[in-house]
C-alpha cells in the first residue's frame, strides 16, 4: 500500500512565538519537514525536530513565479513521499500569504492537506500597539488593503477614491514602500489630511515601533523614524485613541535585546522569561552539551548504587544524564533505593522532581562551597557519589573529602566549548546590536572570549553589558579583563535576568 503524507499550510503568527496556534503546535510537533517562509521567528523552529528549510526569498518578480512554484514541487514531492510536512508562513497563511495558491496547487496532485489560521499581522499589530480597529465609537468596518500595488500606474487594479471614501479603518499590508504614493490616491480620493494615521513596523517583535500621524504629515513622520519593513499601515480614527491602551511596548526590557549563551537546548525558559520581559532573544550558545564519551564507568556505578550513602547534583544536565541513562537501562527510580540526594539549587531540584524525587538537602546559596558546608556535617565516613560534568571546578570533592566523606566522581556529561557562534548572531554583536550578554558559568565566560571576534570583544562591557550568575563567574570575566555590569543575588538563570533588570530600572 503506498504511504500518504500531508501538508500543513500553517500560520505562524505575525512575530511573537506565543501567538503560534495550539493546533499549529501540534503541526510542528508531528512534521518530518518545515518549509518557512521569511517572515516566521526563527524560535518557532525550537518547537520542532523535523528537517527545517527556509524558502528563497523573493527578489524580483520573475524570481517570485520561479520560487512558489519551486516551493509547490518540493510540497508534493515530500508528502508523495510519505512526509509529514508543515508549509509555516507569517501571519495567516491566506491573508496576502499565497497559502491559497499552495493549497490549490496540492488539491491538483491529489495531497492530502489542511490549513491552520495564523494570527494575521494587521490584527496583531493593532492589539500590541493600542488600536481597536472596530471601536464603536469610531468604526463599523475593517478593510486589509494591498499596497503593493504602485497607485499611479495607468489601470490600478484598486479603486483609490473608493477605498478612500470607506466608512472605517484602513489598514495596508506591504505598503511601506509606496507610503508617499499611497498617502497621495488616498488625500485625491478624499479622505481628510488630518485622519489620524499610524505605521507599525515588527509587530509584536521586542523591535515593534508605531509612529503616529495626521495622514497628510505621515509619510514625512516615517521617514524621519527611519522605519524598516515588515510594517503596516492602519488609516482611521482608531489611531487617536491609541496612547490610552497600549501596553506592549511598556514591559520592562522592551526592546532590549538579550544574548543568551546557554546550550540552545536548554534555553527555553530563559527565552520565554526574555519575551515575557518584552526584550529580544539573541542565541549566542558558547558551550554544549554532550553524552560522556564513554558509558562504562556510569553503567558501572549504576550497578552498585546501593553502596552509597549520599547521590549529590549540581546541575539539572547532570540529572538529566543520570537518571536517563538509569532509565535506558532498564532500571528507574528505585533503584536509588535508600540513598539521600542533595541539589546545588532549584533548578536542579525541579529536575529531580520530574523524576519523582525530592532532595533531601539544598543549600541556602545555590554555590559550590554552600553545598559542601551544610554537606559536611553529614557525610563524615560516608560514600557520596557526584554525578557531574567532564570539567568544571573541584571544590566540592576537595571540601567534602575534608569533611571525611569518600567521594567519588562520575562524569555524566562533556560540557565542550562551542566551536563558533552562529554568524548571524555574532555580527549582531560586532555591530553592537545587543544590550546585555548573559553570562552562566566560569566556563562560559572563558569559552565567549575564545569564539568572539576582535570586533565582538570590543563591545563586550561597552555598548554591550555583561551580567553574572553569581560572584564566581564575575571573578572569571575580571580576571580576563570583561566588566559585569550586573550580578545575580540568586544564582540562577531566574536571577540573572533579576539582575538585568535591576540595572535597567535604576536609570
Ligand atoms: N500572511 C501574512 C502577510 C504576508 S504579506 C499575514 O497574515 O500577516 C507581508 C506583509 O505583512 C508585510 O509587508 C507587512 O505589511 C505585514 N506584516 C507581516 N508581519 C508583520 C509584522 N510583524 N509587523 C507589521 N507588519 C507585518
Amino acid at each position: 500500500m503506498a504511504v500518504h503524507g500531508k501538508v500543513y499550510l500553517v500560520g505562524a503568527g505575525p512575530g511573537d512565538p506565543g501567538l503560534l496556534t495550539v493546533k499549529g503546535l501540534r503541526c510542528l510537533q508531528q512534521a518530518d519537514l518545515v518549509l518557512y517562509d521569511g517572515l516566521v521567528n526563527p524560535l518557532l523552529l525550537r518547537l520542532t525536530s523535523a528537517q527545517v528549510e527556509r524558502t528563497s526569498r523573493i527578489k524580483s518578480a520573475t524570481d517570485r513565479v520561479a520560487g512558489q512554484d519551486e516551493i509547490n514541487r518540493r510540497l508534493i514531492e515530500a508528502a508523495s513521499a510519505g512526509k509529514t510536512v508543515v508549509r509555516l508562513k507569517g501571519g495567516d497563511p491566506f491573508i496576502f500569504g499565497r497559502g491559497s495558491e499552495e493549497a490549490a496547487a496540492l488539491a491538483a496532485a491529489n495531497i492530502d492537506f489542511e490549513v491552520v489560521p495564523g494570527v494575521t499581522a494587521a490584527v496583531a499589530a493593532g492589539e500590541y500597539s493600542g488600536l481597536s480597529f472596530t471601536h464603536r465609537d469610531y468604526s463599523s468596518a475593517v478593510a486589509f488593503v494591498t499596497g503593493h500595488e504602485d497607485p499611479t500606474k495607468e489601470h490600478p487594479a484598486l479603486d483609490y477614491a473608493a477605498i478612500a471614501r470607506f466608512p472605517g479603518t484602513l489598514v495596508f499590508y506591504m505598503g511601506l514602500h509606496r507610503l508617499e504614493p499611497l498617502v497621495d490616491a488616498l488625500l485625491r480620493g478624499g479622505k481628510p489630511a488630518t485622519t489620524p494615521a499610524c505605521v507599525v513596523s515588527s509587530a509584536t517583535n521586542p523591535s515593534q515601533r508605531t509612529i503616529a500621524a495626521p495622514l497628510g504629515q505621515l509619510a514625512e513622520a516615517v521617514r524621519a523614524a527611519d522605519l524598516h519593513p515588515p510594517s503596516i499601515i492602519v488609516v482611521g480614527e482608531c489611531v487617536s485613541r491609541r496612547e490610552t491602551i497600549a501596553w506592549f511596548e511598556k514591559r520592562p526590557l522592551f526592546g532590549r535585546r538579550i544574548g543568551i549563551t546557554r546550550p540552545v537546548a536548554q534555553a527555553g525558559p530563559m527565552i520565554d522569561r526574555v519575551l515575557q520581559l518584552g526584550a529580544e532573544p539573541v542565541l549566542l550558545p558558547t558551550i554544549q552539551i554532550l553524552p560522556p564519551d564513554d558509558w562504562q564507568p556510569i553503567d558501572e556505578t549504576l550497578a552498585r548504587l546501593e553502596e552509597f550513602d549520599w547521590l549529590v547534583f549540581t546541575s539539572v544536565n547532570g540529572v538529566d544524564a543520570f537518571m536517563g541513562r538509569l532509565w535506558d537501562s532498564g532500571g528507574d527510580a528505585r533503584r536509588l533505593g535508600t540513598v539521600r540526594i542533595a541539589a546545588i539549587g532549584p533548578a536542579t531540584g525541579e529536575s529531580l522532581r520530574r523524576f519523582g524525587l525530592r532532595p533531601d538537602l539544598m543549600p541556602r546559596a545555590f554555590r559550590a562551597e554552600s553545598l559542601a558546608e551544610e554537606l559536611r556535617p553529614h557525610v563524615a565516613g560516608k560514600r557520596v557519589l557526584w554525578a557531574r560534568a567532564d570539567r568544571g571546578r573541584d571544590v566540592l570533592p576537595d571540601e567534602l573529602a575534608n569533611a571525611g566523606a569518600l567521594v567519588e566522581q562520575l562524569i555524566v556529561y562533556r560540557n565542550v566549548d562551542a566551536t563558533s557562534l552562529p554568524q548571524a548572531e555574532l555580527s549582531r554583536l560586532e555591530q553592537g546590536e545587543l544590550d546585555w550578554i548573559a553570562l552562566g558559568s566560569p566556563s562560559i565566560v572563558q569559552s565567549l572570549q575564545t569564539l568572539c571576534t576582535q570586533a565582538a570583544l570590543g563591545q563586550l562591557g561597552g555598548r554591550t553589558r555583561l551580567a553574572s550568575i553569581s560572584p564566581v563567574t564575575t571573578a572569571r570575566a575580571r580576571e580576563i579583563g570583561l566588566p559585569i555590569a550586573a550580578e545575580a543575588t540568586d544564582y540562577t538563570w531566574d536571577g540573572l535576568l533579576d539582575a538585568i533588570l535591576r540595572a535597567e530600572s535604576v536609570e
